[in-house]
């Protein structure tokens, strides 16, 4: 299936490592321009070895302006930008008894905050991609955790039911320029963010092992190329009638009864 991603800049954040990174390094083999935003430049680094043709910024996202100046120096170095992947954030485990308000607040920064900043910045290109006739568009990563709940974890919770509602809202408010935005909901994928919240169990391999098994589809974990096979589609002008959906990647984890395995 030809995607028609050929040539288009695509911004990814947290674009170095785990589903970013897949979701780059799809969009490269795609023949489009993938422009990484990622704090980690260990991570930039080992993804500028591995694509010739890929532009790495680093930057923290928690900073506005920050990311409003990468979202500049993308557009300098590359032209303009065809769409974005919001996908940068961390599960903090900032809760409520264990928590504290301040806390709390910085999760949101952590993980909320720079979605609305990158597009803020972004949406002038997006729009003058779209008159060009190639369709523009967002993906935001959420998370499962947005509708099931976690413990003890209420700033990303919180961060990603507010991802959920800005994909919809975004999809309405940019409905006249005919830009789509669609989120992806993961739940459980193998990343270096997810083996390292797996180190912090006493036995990692029986924690994973517990959990794979509630995994209907299979009994095993996402991976993310999985997330990055829907991303590129939905950011493909092939999901030219997709918007504001909010896309379950997660062998069935939130929605199937799993007393029926
Ligand atoms: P990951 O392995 O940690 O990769 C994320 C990358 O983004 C890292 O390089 C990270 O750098 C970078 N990053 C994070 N915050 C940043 C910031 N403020 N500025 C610049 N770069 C930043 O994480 P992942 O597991 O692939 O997660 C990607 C997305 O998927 C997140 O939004 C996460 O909530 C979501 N998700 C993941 C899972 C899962 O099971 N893995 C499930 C549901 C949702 P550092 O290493 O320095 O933080």
């Amino acid at each position: 299936m030809e995607l028609g991603l050929d040539g288009r800049v695509i911004l990814v954040t947290g674009g170095a490592k785990g589903i970013g990174a897949s979701i780059t390094k799809l969009l490269a083999a795609e023949g489009a321009r993938p422009v990484v935003l990622d704090r980690d430049e260990t991570a930039l680094t080992a993804i500028r070895a591995a694509l010739s043709d890929v532009i790495t910024i680093a930057c923290d996202l928690r900073d506005p302006e920050a990311c409003r100046d990468a979202v500049s120096d993308a557009e300098r170095r590359a032209g303009g930008i065809a769409a974005l992947v919001n996908n940068a954030g961390v599960n903090d485990g900032v809760g409520l008894e264990h928590g504290t308000p301040e806390r709390f607040r910085d999760s949101l920064r952590t993980n909320l905050h720079h979605y609305y900043d990158v597009a803020h910045a972004v949406l002038p290109s997006l729009k003058a991609t779209t008159r060009g006739g190639w369709i523009a568009s967002i993906v935001n990563i959420a998370s499962k955790t947005a509708v099931t709940g976690q413990g003890n974890t209420s700033g990303y919770a919180a961060a990603k039911g507010a991802i959920l509602a800005l994909t919809r809202e975004w999809a309405v408010e940019l409905l006249p320029y005919g830009i789509r935005v669609n989120a992806i909901v993961p739940a459980e994928v193998q990343t270096p963010l997810y083996e390292s919240w797996l180190q912090t169990f006493p036995d990692p391999a029986a924690q994973q092992a517990k959990i794979v098994d509630r995994v209907p589809l299979g009994q095993r974990m996402t991976q993310p190329d999985e997330i990055a096979s829907m991303a590129c589609f939905l950011l493909s002008q092939r999901a030219g009638h997709i918007t504001g959906q909010h896309l379950y990647v997660d062998g069935g984890y939130v929605h199937l009864d799993r007393a029926l395995r």
